[in-house]
């Protein structure tokens, strides 16, 4: 997401649903001594909608109770609470095809390590953001170089939570890459395994086999898992295992998965070329009919 001229977004137009309220865009804010700013106390989503409706809603719902129940807190709203707003506040902003943002943060009574018995908070914004299935364009594919952080492993971060702490690293990599001319980061992991991009999974192809990093100590994702699953429908054999960085030579092809980056072909990590060709294509197209046709 690139904020080239594009309005802050904390001065745009619309409604947010904020604790329990359809609230006007500007006064959705809290305060500044909330434990989620500080501690890092919160969890969010990112979801994808497609003519009017989010792609795997129920999956989004499901992994942001789950990533709350990991952070050590409940959402105090039922899932279908959760959902009904999110379907309203698409028809209230007009939304077609758009990016939801639904977050959950303990709030400002304890200011320390522990607030066990803080109050939850939880809010759902969207707005537009179509997304451009022009393959020419997308076949070009981005430039990704290895990061100086690593993924830490299971016993250090809670990683099937969708957290805000654990963005910290991404935000440094992505930075870092972007300064030097790429347009994302690769993290490897803690043993030096090739993990997956600041907020995207990564597969490599050679031939009709897919190759994906396991997912022991990063975010599996929903884009991930729909597209195993629409890669081996269309009889591409699909292997998750352990991915050496000095493997990477070998693969013909290599992309990108998630809710913001879809299915995104790469051209270059590091010194290492790739050309996006008919794996990417095929799996693009595949990609873009089922968030439409399962919509
Ligand atoms: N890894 C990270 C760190 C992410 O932030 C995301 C985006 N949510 C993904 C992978 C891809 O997940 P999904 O396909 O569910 O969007």
């Amino acid at each position: 997401m690139t904020t080239a001229g594009l309005i802050p977004f904390d001065r745009r137009e619309g409604t947010i649903w904020l604790d329990g309220e359809f609230v006007d865009w500007k006064s959705a804010r809290i305060h500044v001594l909330t434990h989620g700013l500080h501690y890092a106390s919160c969890v969010y989503e990112g979801e994808r909608v497609y003519d009017r409706k989010v792609f795997r809603l129920r999956e989004h719902t499901d992994r942001l109770f789950r990533s709350a129940e990991v952070m050590d807190f409940a959402i105090p709203y039922p899932k279908e609470q959760i959902e009904a707003v999110t379907e309203r506040l698409i028809a209230e902003n007009g939304i077609v095809d758009g990016y939801v943002r639904p977050a959950a943060w303990r709030g400002s009574e304890m200011i320390s390590t522990a607030a066990r018995n803080s109050s939850i908070h939880v809010a759902v914004a969207c707005w537009r953001w179509p997304s451009y299935f022009d393959p020419a364009a997308r076949m070009e594919g981005i430039r990704m170089q290895t990061a100086v952080w690593r993924r830490p492993p299971p016993t250090s971060s809670p990683h099937e939570a969708k957290a805000a702490g654990h963005y910290m690293i991404a935000t440094l990599s992505k930075h870092q890459a972007e300064r030097n001319g790429y347009h994302d980061a690769l993290l490897l992991d803690w043993r030096g395994q090739i993990a997956e991009a600041t907020s995207a999974n990564i597969f490599f192809a050679k031939g009709r086999t897919l190759h994906t990093p396991v997912p022991d100590c990063f975010l599996d994702g929903i884009t991930r898992k729909a597209v195993i699953g629409l890669a081996r429908q269309r009889g591409f054999e699909v292997v998750e295992r352990a991915i050496l960085p000095s493997e990477m030579v070998d693969f013909d092809e290599c992309f990108i998965t998630g809710t913001a980056a879809e299915v995104c072909p790469v051209r270059q990590i590091d010194d290492c070329r790739f050309r996006p060709g008919d794996t990417c294509k095929e799996l693009i197209e595949a990609f873009s009919a089922a968030v439409t046709g399962e919509a």
